[in-house]
């Protein structure tokens, strides 16, 4: 009998690992289908090691870890944190906003108990789901009325299908844009049921070229922010007051798709200006829609404001109730309009703690990150991200990390428990900490001392 025959012999078999009292407990703690199959696996990978001619441990000992490995790659959620170092703040891939403390446990409150998602309380009678978040809506934008759907893609579609179903709508060529993920404007319009009529040209749209497309079918016109880039130059677009005043004359709707949707300036943290949704409502916009997890800071959500009379028909349209959102995100929703209520928004909102976190600061981070972990400090900049102001970015202060192979090292931080995010440029793997939530420094600085 040769060696190799000889270490095929001494591999345990599936039944004799089974017995043994480390492999017990993890039936218990694991389901029996799931350690067998584990079993299975890490014994069939040494069989082809030892065939190979590649040194491998044979007994229940040298197993042990490797089905423990395997059962806990297999039993990894597919949905986990990450620590996000990109230094872009509403990162698409990475969730979007982060919720506010606040805005958490009112996640926690309304999946722990019943509720009133759908009942008066003053009546006894069934009540609306559609009305919550409408005051706080209202308040804040100064619009007339508020309807809530699952994200902005859906709010156009509704919109589009109640209000615009088989008549046309007028947009500027300047703005037929796809949004991300193939989400593009003239398909959306198709799925509707609406007629686009493009006008103007890509870089020069004016109000004279919309008032010209008009027919006895136009039901609205439409702008479209351009929310994931930017036109320099020879450019030109109407004004939406002046979209608005041409569409109240002539007995039509104004229609802003405001995409990310701030309430509140973005000038004072060096940013430029993103168009805020209670500008919209003043400029005579008969409605406005955004999301609710991009600048708003908040849950997924399509957020719908307007004129009571037009956001009466979308709330009665059968699209509604497919596209409602469920009473987690209402909650979050409106713990997080609470912060602007109560002007609180800079100081509780994590979109907005990072935008207006002081350079000082997060220097200081960085400083200690590096005396904990080596590594340089230098200037960099932060992006805002998410479909909100193009280009625009914050100054910051990155840990740059110099080594041989940076995708190597952005690979093993990105399997790390929990997973760290990071960025290449010039050779050098950079962390951003206006990304990074205070309460995740340490799991950061523990996973970098172990990857680098
Ligand atoms: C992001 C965006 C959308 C889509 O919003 P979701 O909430 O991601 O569905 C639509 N329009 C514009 C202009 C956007 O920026």
């Amino acid at each position: 009998m040769n060696d190799r025959e000889a270490q095929l012999r001494s591999l345990p078999s599936v039944d004799s690992l089974l017995a043994q009292t480390p492999i017990q407990r993890l039936i218990r703690s694991h389901s029996r289908d799931l350690v067998i199959d584990s079993i299975r696996q890490t014994v069939e990978t040494a069989r082809q090691a030892i065939m190979e001619s590649r040194p491998v441990g044979a007994d229940v000992h040298a197993l042990l870890p490797l089905i423990e490995q395997h059962l806990r790659d297999k039993t990894r959620p597919s949905l986990m944190p990450v620590i996000n170092a990109t230094g872009v703040i509403i990162h698409t891939n990475l969730g979007r906003a982060v919720l506010s403390a606040a805005a958490q446990q009112a996640m926690q409150a309304a999946a722990s108990a019943y509720n009133n998602l759908e009942f008066d309380l003053d009546s006894g009678k069934r009540g609306s789901r559609l009305a919550h978040a409408g005051g706080l809506l209202r308040e804040l934008t100064g619009a007339e009325d508020a309807v809530v759907v699952n994200n902005n893609a859906s709010a156009l579609i509704l919109i589009l299908s109640t209000l615009a179903k088989g008549s046309e709508v007028v947009i500027s060529r300047g703005q037929l844009v796809e949004i991300g993920g193939g989400f593009r404007i003239p398909d959306i319009m198709q799925e509707s049921g609406a007629q686009l009529v493009e006008v103007g040209t890509t870089n020069r749209t004016r109000i004279g070229d919309f008032a010209a497309a008009l027919s006895e079918r136009t039901a609205m016109l439409l702008r479209v922010h351009a929310s994931n880039f930017k036109q320099v130059g020879f450019v030109e677009q109407p004004s939406l007051s002046e979209l608005a005043a041409l569409a109240q004359e002539r007995g039509l709707l104004a229609v802003d798709d405001l995409g990310s949707g701030a309430l509140i300036d973005t000038v004072p943290f060096g940013l430029e200006h993103e168009p805020t949704i209670q500008e919209s409502i003043a400029a005579g916009a008969d409605l406005v829609c955004f999301s609710g997890d991009k600048l708003l800071g908040g849950p997924q959500a399509g957020i719908i404001v307007g004129r009571a009379s037009a956001v009466r028909r979308l709330k009665r349209h059968p699209l509604a109730r497919a596209l409602r959102v469920d009473k987690l995100t209402y909650a979050a929703l409106m713990a997080t309009l609470e912060h602007y209520r109560r002007d609180e928004a800079l100081d509780c909102i994590p979109v907005w703690q990072m935008i207006s976190c002081p350079l000082v600061e997060i220097h200081e981070r960085a400083e200690s990150w590096a005396a904990a972990v080596g590594g340089s400090v230098i200037a960099g900049e932060s992006t805002v991200g998410g479909g909100s102001l193009p280009g625009a970015t914050v100054s910051t202060t990155l840990l740059a990390i110099d080594c041989e192979a940076p995708d190597k090292l952005t690979a093993r931080l990105r399997q790390a428990q929990p997973p760290v995010i990071a960025r290449i440029a010039d050779g050098r793997v950079l962390l951003d900490p206006r990304t990074i939530l205070p309460e995740q420094d340490e799991a950061l600085l523990r996973v970098l001392k172990s990857s680098i």
